[in-house]
């Protein structure tokens, strides 16, 4: 069985903000650090096309 991990990170600073293998929805990464990187301040708005996600079935 695989798991793939989802990493979210930065487009800025490359960052990483998120890594892990639950998939989290962006609404929900972007709240849980204020909207901000707390590294360089970019403004985060993830696009959902930004983020790999694979379907399993
Ligand atoms: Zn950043």
């Amino acid at each position: 069985m695989w798991t793939l991990p989802q990493q979210v990170v930065c487009e800025e600073c490359g960052r990483i903000l998120y890594d892990g293998v639950d998939l989290r929805p962006p609404e929900e990464l972007i709240q849980e650090y204020d909207g901000k990187c707390p590294k360089c301040g970019k403004k985060l708005s993830f696009a959902p096309k930004k983020i790999e996600i694979k379907s399993v079935k």
